[in-house]
């Protein structure tokens, strides 16, 4: 039964900015349904209003019209405690920059989540020391973000959003910002732990081949979100 719930729902869906005297009208009658374990990818051109979308689906933006539900709850009936708590349950965000708090080691970052969760100092650190394990960073617990790669970063970041086992991750070019050979290994795991945990993936990116890998490629353009054309 509440696996026909989307796990996150946007129905006609605007974003007007309001700059000064000027209007600028960025998303317009966006719809889109998300369903438990389904990977979609998102492109579009630079300042087609991806990142702007994202932030409306994880509720950290309210769009100017239309409803956005996560497993069915309207985000605008919420208040923002009952928000940032249907977040931190339902979702995980990645940025193309990692995020990490710089002060922490990569176990203390990953712990983070749990913790604002109250879970137990032992538990949390047991859990994070897991995913820490999955996305290959065992060896890596205590260094500080300072002291790893930007891939190991990427991945701890990834691990991040990943410990609490969201339904549906919500990633902004998430390896944009790495080397070839390493994105494809974040892109990688990405989809293993989609597999594994049956966690929905909703990525912006650039990448063409990375966007046909999820199965699901929607085109940001003229405020619209369209399914893509193959032009291959
Ligand atoms: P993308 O992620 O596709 O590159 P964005 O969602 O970041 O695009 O931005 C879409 C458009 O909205 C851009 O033209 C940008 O300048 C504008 N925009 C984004 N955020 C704001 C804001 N907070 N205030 C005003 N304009 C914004
Ligand atoms: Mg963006």
């Amino acid at each position: 039964m509440s696996d026909q719930v989307p796990v996150l729902a946007a129905s006609h869906v605007s974003r007007i900015y309001q700059e000064g005297p000027l209007k600028v009208s960025v998303l317009a009658d966006v719809n889109l349904h998300v369903a438990a374990g389904e990977r979609i990818a998102i492109v579009g051109a630079s300042g087609s209003g991806k990142s702007t979308l994202l932030h409306l689906l994880g509720g950290l933006d309210a769009p100017s019209s239309g409803e956005i539900r996560v497993q069915g709850q309207l985000l605008s009936n919420l208040g923002e405690a009952a928000r940032g708590a249907l977040r931190n349950r339902a979702l995980g965000f990645v940025y193309q920059f990692h995020h990490l708090l710089p002060e922490f080691t990569a176990l203390e970052n990953v712990m983070m989540p749990l913790l604002i969760r109250r879970l137990p100092g032992k538990e949390a650190s047991a859990r994070a020391a897991a995913m820490l394990d999955k996305v290959g960073l065992a060896t890596r617990l205590q260094h500080k973000p300072g002291e790893l790669s930007g891939g190991e970063r990427q991945r701890a970041a990834l691990a991040r959003a990943l410990v609490t086992e969201p339904a549906c991750v919500l990633a902004d070019e998430p390896t944009g910002n790495l080397d070839h050979a390493t994105a494809r290994r974040v892109f990688e795991l990405m989809l293993e732990l989609n597999a594994s945990l049956n966690t929905s993936l909703v990525i912006v990116t650039h990448d063409r081949e990375m966007a046909r890998q999820t199965g699901r490629v929607l085109t940001l353009e003229d405020g619209q979100l369209l399914d893509t054309k193959e032009t291959a």
